[in-house]
């Protein structure tokens, strides 16, 4: 397989990765295991093999006796192949216990050093990886004199103490480490203990993703999976060539923030795209009101300067940065779960600053969290809640669309938010009967459109993250929802069906009633002069075969007997019955039409031109003989299938349609009202494998209801076990609580011993003292000043050796001038 990325070197990045070839978004660009994995420099105690919080009680590994492990039955099962304490670890530990007296209390207490002390003992064991590490970027010079040099200090002192292989380490070679970490490192979450579900944060080293140059707007995603194994991700499709970027910074935060971050955490000023421009991808999250034309946004023009862009007028930058302090000072104090106090916050802080300001943001995120726990625990949500959720996904929404392109965490969980405010609103509206059920499917759409959206960007997270769990609930809803949207497009056709229905018995009275005048007519149609054209025809007449230019209206008429005689033709809506007409599909069955059924009018205006050019019997020639046609043509175009089924419910307009065209053109005064298809006549033995068929189809539709009761009584068997499971995490925190005050206790008895063991030495000492002092003033009388002065250099000459013991140094400074103390407080303390 081609590498996805090559290593470049630039004078302003440094070694960074270029794309090696053209990356869709989505695609995984690499993974990459961790160089070392370790506790933060603040992290509590963890276990030195699988890095579970070791919180009330530990055990020392069996073989070096040194580093603290897991309890009981050791590592749990699906953490035990991890094995961060190697074998490797373990010898020298080991070898430090014998030869230096290590104590694994040493190792406890320095647990935040362990990240370091790791990577040290890389040099030895993989020297490739350890070249690759000592060429990442540390900064090291920009770090001397600084606050992060003097904590590393620590480290140092902790590491030098330990004597690796008789030597004292380079105090510069471990600067250099804890920086190259500290510059390089990646948070990790690390494992969580089962049932309550705490867990401490990890940083690990990870020697290819560590070269990502960084960029406001990067290209990639990056995830962590529970192995540790980093993937990164392309975010948005990257041509061959280009730089790949990781934002190291929160993408929601404002330049001069994130700026700060880089230079402290990272040594660099950033200038990227979004940091040289001022409105922030036109988001202006940094923007204020402009409190001159009060419509326009300033942002910051030069260190010293804000402008407006829209009057242009300027501001001084101390002006601009106190607001902002002042309103990042309130949202620091508001209580972030309340409803009412972020709502104010928002109000009254919008009047200040741009709408997209980060302030307001992080306001609006948080606010759209509270609805969210808010709607799911209340029984009946109000609308109001659900749209201000809804307006709040949506703002947050624009601003991550112009700031992280294409796949984004943030921007996954704010889209599938928005889906669950928009299905439940809707579905509140729709119970209510406030929207129509074509309406409630609309949103449903929309709804959907989002949750799609969500789940391409969750489906790259690791299977148990946080995220990987959130992509599948949202598969869950995501059929849940399907289901949901098939049910009301049944609902509609349904409705649909009924409204046909009822239009179909108005057809049928209307038919019978045609009939009867039909009738009528034809009964007094005699041959007598006298002749009556009912209501609803016109007359024609014809003398010796010819048609007469005269019509008559209804009524009563003369004609000349025996040599005119008439005819009445209907200009009332008609019904025309076309029965059994065969047709040949495209697949050569034969089908029957048994009725169709042609609804026209005929305009009394053209009753005449109509009668001269297609006789009284027009219908023959225009509707019958033309559904014959149109019926075949339309058949053999389609399979039976399509006929019998999947077009059938097109067949009526489209005969229609075909049936006006013509006559628009032949025959202009008809028209044609409705046609009515009955279904075909198939062959017996294909109909039967239609209603087989149907009756699967039902078969299945049973199924599925089936399956849904037993999936709901899954679901409260699952509730309940969840309900269990928080219980029984309860119990455990408490549990864990109260270890935790009895370790305290003991630690303040160990504190107390100590303290008592303490006074004894000293005592001890005192005694020594006092002994030896009586002693030299009984020399006093025998020794000179200079003998005494000798004495006491050989004496310190000898100690020399134990300096490092806890005991040996206090009698030392007891033992000579007793008002000048040395400095013995940063000298490693081995019990
Ligand atoms: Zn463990
Ligand atoms: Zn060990
Ligand atoms: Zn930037
Ligand atoms: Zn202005």
């Amino acid at each position: 397989m081609i590498s996805r990325y090559e290593v470049q070197t630039s004078e302003k990045l440094g070694r960074h990765l270029v794309a090696a070839k053209d990356l869709k978004s989505g695609e995984t660009i690499l993974s990459d295991e961790p160089f070392v994995l370790g506790p933060n420099s603040d992290t509590s105690l963890v276990c030195f093999n699988c890095y579970l919080p070791l919180m009330s009680k530990f055990v020392v590994c069996k073989n070096c006796g040194v580093a603290p492990i897991c309890p009981g039955d050791g590592c749990p099962d699906h953490l035990a192949h991890k094995k961060w304490h190697t074998s490797t670890e373990c010898d020298f530990f080991r070898t430090l216990k014998l030869t230096n007296g290590l104590h694994p209390m040493t190792m406890v207490q320095n647990v935040g050093s362990l990240l370091a002390l790791r990577a040290f003992m890389k040099r030895n064991v993989d020297v490739k990886a350890w070249d690759e590490f000592m060429k990442l970027e540390s900064h090291l010079e920009k770090r001397k004199n600084t606050s992060a040099w003097e904590y590393s200090d620590n480290t140092v002192k902790f590491i030098q103490s330990l004597h690796v292989a008789g030597v004292v380490p380079d105090e510069n070679l471990i600067q250099k480490i804890c920086a190259a970490i500290d510059v390089n490192s990646f948070e990790v979450r690390g494992p969580a203990i089962p049932a309550i579900g705490c867990a401490e944060v990890l940083r690990g080293v990870y020697l290819k993703a560590a070269l990502l140059a960084h960029d406001c707007v990067g290209n990639t995603h990056m995830s962590i999976n529970d192995n540790n194994v980093l993937v990164c991700h392309a975010s948005t499709n990257i041509k061959k060539g280009d730089i790949i970027y990781y934002n190291y910074t929160d993408p929601l935060k404002g330049t001069a923030i994130r700026q700060q971050h880089l230079m402290i955490g990272k040594y660099f000023k950033c200038t990227c795209n979004r940091c040289a421009d001022n409105t922030e991808m036109d988001t202006f999250m940094s923007s204020s009101k402009c409190t001159e034309c009060k419509t326009g946004l300033v942002s910051q023009t030069t260190p010293e300067q804000w402008t407006c862009h829209n009057c242009k007028n300027t501001f001084a930058d101390g002006k601009i940065s106190y607001q902002v302090q002042c309103c990042a000072e309130k949202f620091g104090v508001i209580n972030k779960k309340d409803e009412k106090e972020l709502e104010e916050f928002i109000r009254n802080v919008s009047l200040v600053l741009g709408p997209n300001h980060y302030l307001l943001l992080e306001a609006k995120q948080r606010l759209a969290g509270v609805l969210r726990d808010t709607i799911n625990r209340e029984p009946r949500p109000t609308k109001k809640l659900m749209k201000r959720k809804m307006e709040l996904c949506e703002e947050i929404l624009t601003v991550l669309n112009k700031l992280c392109p294409g796949i984004s965490r943030t921007k996954a969980i704010t889209l599938y938010e928005l889906h669950s405010a928009i299905v439940r609103l809707a579905k509140k509206l729709f119970d209510g009967r406030e929207i129509t059920g074509s309406a409630y499917l609309d949103e449903l759409i929309t709804a959907e459109k989002h949750l799609k959206q969500a789940l391409e960007m969750l489906f790259i997270e690791p299977g148990n993250s946080p995220e990987g769990e959130l992509c599948a609930k949202a598969l869950e809803e995501y059929r849940a929802l399907k289901g949901t949207m098939n049910a009301v497009l049944d609902g509609i056709h349904a409705e649909g069906k009924s409204y046909q229905f009822t239009e179909e018995t108005n057809a049928m009275a209307d038919q019978s009633s045609v009939l009867a005048l039909m009738i009528l007519a034809v009964g007094v149609t005699v041959h007598f002069s006298l002749h009556k054209v009912e209501e609803g025809h016109v007359g024609v007449y014809y003398r010796g075969g010819a048609l007469l230019p005269v019509t008559s209206q209804p009524g009563f008429h003369m004609m000349i007997p025996l040599l005119t005689s008439y005819k009445a033709i209907q200009t009332t809506l008609q019904t025309d019955e076309v029965k059994n007409v065969p047709c040949g599909t495209s697949g050569g069955v034969m089908i029957y039409f048994e009725r169709i059924e042609v609804v026209n009018k005929l305009e009394p205006v053209s009753v005449l031109d109509m009668v001269r050019n297609f006789t009284a019997d027009y219908d023959k020639t225009l509707i019958f003989n033309k559904v014959h046609h149109e019926l075949n043509q339309f058949c053999s175009a389609h399979t039976l299938h399509e006929v019998y089924i999947d077009l059938f419910d097109q067949i009526d307009e489209n005969l229609r349609t075909a049936l006006q065209q013509d006559l628009n053109e032949m025959a202009p005064g008809l028209r044609v009202q409705a046609v009515r298809v009955t279904k075909p006549k198939i062959p017996e033995m294909i109909r039967k494998n239609y209603e087989l068929m149907e009756a699967e189809k039902s078969k299945l539709l049973i199924a599925a209801q089936h399956q849904k009761v037993v999936e709901k009584e899954a679901e409260t068997a699952r509730r309940k076990a969840v309900i269990e499971a928080e219980k029984e995490a309860q119990v455990a925190k408490i549990q864990y609580e109260q270890k935790i005050m009895e370790k305290e206790s003991l630690q303040k008895i160990e504190l107390i011993e100590d303290s008592i063991h303490k006074a004894k030495q000293q005592t001890k000492a005192e005694a020594d003292y006092y002994h030896l002092k009586k002693q030299a003033e009984a020399n006093k009388l025998l020794l000179t000043r200079e003998y005494l002065e000798l004495k006491k250099y050989e004496a310190l000459a000898l100690n020399n050796k134990i300096y490092f013991g806890n005991d040996i140094p206090k009698m030392f400074m007891q033992a000579n001038v007793g008002d000048s103390v040395p400095p013995i407080a940063k000298s490693v303390q081995v019990e």
